[in-house]
């Protein structure tokens, strides 16, 4: 697939709309279109990279904090008392979109949400 295809590069290149909820020079936070888990959230590189392994290390410190950030801002709007964070790396562990995304899943007290590991 060419990159110009993939949905989430067109969604980080404003070319689709997304719920944008945060944003930081390498990375975009949108609310998943399937809102399962109401506050589910993606966090999606800009450029194109298919998985974890992909992602350059150097922007990892930058993950780790814009990830956290959008983590806090879901419980401080109290959207979760809790949070889990998964991601799908190729197709058999379940990745549909290839582009590198990580899942933030809300969560609360007894919501009985089974995540599979
Ligand atoms: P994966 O299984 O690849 O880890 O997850 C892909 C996620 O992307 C799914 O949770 C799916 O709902 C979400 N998704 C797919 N297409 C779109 C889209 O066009 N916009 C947004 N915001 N989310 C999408
Ligand atoms: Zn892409």
């Amino acid at each position: 697939m060419k990159n110009s295809d993939c949905i989430f590069c067109k969604i980080a290149q404003g070319k689709i709309p997304a719920k944008k909820v945060g944003e930081s020079n390498n990375f975009i936070a949108v609310l998943d279109a399937n809102q399962k888990i109401r506050g589910h959230t993606l966090i999606i590189p800009k450029k194109h990279f298919v998985t974890l392994l992909d992602i350059p290390n150097k922007l990892g410190e930058e993950l780790l904090k814009f990830t956290k950030e959008i983590a806090s801002k879901i419980l401080e709007t109290k959207q979760g008392d809790a949070f889990n964070i998964l991601m799908n790396n190729l197709e058999p562990a379940g990745q549909v979109v290839k582009h590198a995304h990580i899942h933030i899943l809300p969560r609360k007290e007894g919501d009985s949400v089974k995540i599979i590991s």
